[in-house]
């Protein structure tokens, strides 16, 4: 199996990327916020407590995400490998992800983080917000928030990945067919 990170802040292109590596490498895409996405839009009890914490720019809490996580791993038991994108975004999801995966025998093979800098990415994030219909994106206040809870919760887990060898910064500036370029270099080595 090849199990692979997409890492970076909202708006650094994972969600574009996994849609087309996920084709090139045969590997099931797992988009922690659209799986709750999913389930705001029907309206199931882990959407509504979901749509509570994604409506500021918060993170869900923790064990909800890893169970959620865990369910959408175990229905594709056959795959060739994964592409985790937004998750892990705390260093107990990256734990949790790491002991389920050596419990079937798996690891991840690298994590690949797409790097770019704040301006450019707010200006996409309102540009997506434009037609996503996602309250998330509209809103500058909101979106500086998914910053924050990023640079508090998420950034450190490079250095988890970078102590087991397994980080690999990409320039997530350029057209869509360079960036997936730079990703299958990186890919194509693990
Ligand atoms: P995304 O689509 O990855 O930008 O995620 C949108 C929102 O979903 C985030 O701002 C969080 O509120 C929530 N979310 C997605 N993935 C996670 C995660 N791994 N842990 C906690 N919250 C998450």
């Amino acid at each position: 199996m090849k199990n692979i990170v997409l890492f970076g802040p909202p708006g650094a292109g994972k969600g574009t990327q996994a849609d087309i590596l996920k084709h090139k490498y045969n590997l099931i895409h797992i988009s922690t916020g659209d799986v709750f996405r999913y389930n705001i839009k029907n309206e199931t009890d882990l959407g509504i407590l979901a749509k509570s914490y994604m409506d500021h720019g918060d993170l869900v809490p923790d064990e909800v995400t890893i169970d959620m996580l865990k369910a959408e791993v175990n229905k594709n038991a056959n795959a060739n490998g994964f592409i985790f994108d937004g998750f892990p975004r705390t260093e107990s999801q990256a734990k949790a992800l790491d002991d389920f995966l050596l419990k079937k025998g798996e690891t991840i093979n690298g994590m690949i983080a797409l790097e770019v800098p704040d301006e450019v990415l707010i200006k996409r994030l309102l540009n997506r917000g434009l037609t996503s219909g996602r309250p998330d994106d509209q809103d500058e206040n909101k979106i500086r928030n998914r910053f924050k809870e990023y640079q508090t919760k998420t950034a450190i887990l490079q250095y988890y990945f970078q102590e087991q060898n397994k980080y690999y910064g990409v320039n997530g500036v350029g057209s869509i067919d360079e960036i997936s370029e730079r990703l299958s270099n990186v890919i194509n080595n693990l």
